[in-house]
């Protein structure tokens, strides 16, 4: 059996979004807990480093990132939208928790391409697949998935990387970030109509976007049938050289966020179904991302079944 490395921040727990909101330091907290006490896995869990701005820009211009950080406060909490969406802020702390949460996918590109390690996991917050290129939006800032995309081929010279997205919200930020780009795949699953409202199936960017939209009353042998058919077949004829997967597990039956009804060993089914393929095409390598998941609970039984497959 493989190892498999994390890589978290005490910066990422610090991050603050003021009370009552679903995307809170709990989260993480749950999470490690829950890696901490899986002995039957090698797991390597490691601090992620701060990100440079320089790889940032790969995905985000400068200015938008100045702009960004010249809004932390020194105390308190700021909202970066306007309504009705005013729960994505940001609190003194969350230029660090940013920097670690997209460093962390850098030096899991760094790991990965090094040949330490084949499966990656990035227990960090915030969440990046909403976040667009010059827009923060749903909870996220910089989108950590995408850079460390863009990272992987501008370092390791790759030609093709694939995204595949089972967070329950469509990646707005993702598929804006490579809607004209052939050399990433970007595929995702999610409940529709819900937030950010995007991602239909006729959203195809330049044939590389594979969208697939699905109602909350789905069963779990309908959502692996969609999945498995408007996603992995697509992803498998793409051939991808490394699998990034933007994991969120609010697609879980307990989330308060969303109403598809997923028990927690359907994400090792959809973990394992991702592994295949990147056994098949991409020298099994593959980085996964924490996204979104509001139930603790859930949470925690999700990330072992993920963190589980991902070592297979
Ligand atoms: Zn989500």
């Amino acid at each position: 059996m493989e190892g498999i490395t994390v890589f978290s921040h005490s910066d990422c727990i610090a991050k603050d979004n003021g009370e009552n909101h679903p995307e809170r330091k709990e989260r993480l907290e749950v999470i490690l807990d829950s890696i901490k006490n899986i002995d039957e896995l090698n797991i390597s869990l490691k601090e992620a480093p701060l990100a440079d701005f320089k790889t940032i820009n790969l995905v985000h211009p400068q200015t938008y990132l100045d702009e960004l950080f010249s809004m932390v406060p020194s105390s308190g909490l700021v909202g970066v939208e306007k309504e009705p969406y005013a729960d994505t802020v940001l609190c003194s702390q969350s230029k660090e928790a940013i920097l670690r949460a997209c460093g962390a996918g850098i030096q899991s590109a760094n790991e990965l391409m090094n040949g330490v390690t084949k499966r990656l996991f990035c227990a960090v917050r915030p969440p990046g697949h909403h976040a667009e290129t010059t827009r923060a939006n749903g909870f996220c800032f910089v989108n950590n998935a995408a850079v460390t995309a863009r990272y992987l081929q501008n370092k390791f010279n790759l030609k093709k990387v694939a995204i595949i997205d089972f967070d329950v919200h469509h990646g707005n930020g993702t598929q804006e970030i490579f809607y004209t780009d052939k050399s990433v795949f970007y595929g995702s699953i999610h409940q529709h109509p819900l937030f950010p409202g995007t991602g239909l199936e006729s959203e195809t960017g330049v044939g590389n976007i594979f969208n697939a939209p699905i109602s909350s009353d789905v069963t779990r042998d309908q959502f692996m049938e969609i999945f498995s058919t408007k996603i992995l077949k697509n992803v498998d004829l793409f051939k991808p050289e490394v699998i990034i997967i933007s994991a969120g597990f609010d697609a879980h039956k307990r989330d308060p966020l969303a109403g598809v009804n997923l028990e927690s060993e359907d994400y090792f089914t959809i973990t394992q179904s991702i592994v295949e393929i990147a056994m098949r095409h991409s020298n099994g390598r593959v980085i996964s991302f924490l996204e979104g998941g509001y139930d603790l609970q859930a949470l925690s039984e999700c990330i072992k079944a993920h963190l589980e497959a991902l070592s297979n």
